[in-house]
């Protein structure tokens, strides 16, 4: 694996690549890597020439000063993991590299809906920080295939619609949600939680599986009511748990049998905040 951390010196390399006919994927992280994040550098690998995945700590895309500095930070292991996986390149650029011009004037994207629900509600600016990263590392890598997991559902429909906005011709991938073998979606922050909240984490799988078995055609509200109540009961502090159609994220207050659907929760676990969600029917 190459490890590069100057956005100019990676651009010319694989602009070599692309010529030379070979395809290129791309799987953007923010490093702390498990098992979910490989599991798109191995699906990348499947139908691409080179495998490039980024590590970088967006800042941009933070709303919380104090999620940003407790990220956490797993570099040794992270290279030894994309090592093990077959992964061709690494990308780690520092800020400044990233935002040589910093990130007041940064452009705005015009998301609309998208933005202002769920995350987009309880995470201000959020989607636009994530733009902002992707764009640009869209701009340096150039892949024709960009790989995203389904966990971060909402984010995967803002960079389909930022692919859109910006006529890029690179495919999407959105793989599926890798679990722990309790149902805790894997995530970067679970190392964050206490053991007392580490065995309380799975209930947000438990909810959304048990929306998934309850629902049924007409009124919703009781539904996603009991839902919310069951991860208060759980210790939860519940930003939302919604139903939703899974195309547009339109929230739903009742289901007319036919349109399809998504669970999509979000919940602190002390000063962890989790998310997860579950297509119910498609
Ligand atoms: P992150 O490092 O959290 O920004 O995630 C980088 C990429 O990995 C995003 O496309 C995430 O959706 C994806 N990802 C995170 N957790 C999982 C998981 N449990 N299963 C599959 N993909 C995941």
């Amino acid at each position: 694996m190459i490890l590069y951390k100057k956005a100019a010196a990676l651009s010319a390399y694989l602009a070599k690549i692309r010529q030379q006919g070979n395809r290129i994927g791309f799987v953007p992280t923010m490093g702390a890597l498990h098992q979910g994040h490989i599991s798109l550098v191995q699906a990348s690998k499947k139908i691409n020439d080179l495998s490039v995945c980024s590590i970088f700590v967006n800042p941009a895309q933070f709303n919380d000063k104090q999620d940003f500095e407790k990220y956490p930070s797993t570099i040794e292991q992270d290279i030894d993991q994309l090592e093990k996986a077959g992964c061709d390149i690494l990308f780690m650029p520092s800020v400044a590299e990233m935002y040589p011009q910093g990130t007041i004037d940064a452009e705005h994207y015009p998301l609309g809906y998208l933005e202002t629900v769920l995350e987009g509600e309880f995470r201000p600016g959020h989607f636009q920080g994530v733009c902002l990263v992707v764009h640009r590392l869209l701009d340096i890598v150039q892949p024709h295939e960009l790989f995203l997991g389904q966990k971060d559902y909402q984010q995967c429909m803002v960079i389909k619609k930022l692919i859109e906005l910006k006529k890029s011709n690179c495919a999407l991938h959105i793989c599926p949600t890798l679990r722990e073998n309790d149902g805790l979606a894997m995530s970067s922050r679970n190392v964050r939680l206490s053991a007392k909240d580490r065995a309380r984490a799975p209930k947000i799988y438990e909810t959304l599986t048990d929306i998934k078995t309850n629902l049924q055609t007409g009124d919703l509200n009781q539904l996603k009511k009991r839902a919310a109540q069951k991860l208060t009961d759980g210790g939860f502090t519940v930003d939302y748990i919604e139903i939703a159609n899974a195309d547009n994220l339109e929230i739903l207050e009742s289901w007319n049998g036919e349109t399809k659907l998504t669970a999509l929760a979000a919940a602190f676990l002390g000063d962890v905040r989790l998310i997860d969600n579950l297509l119910l029917a498609d």
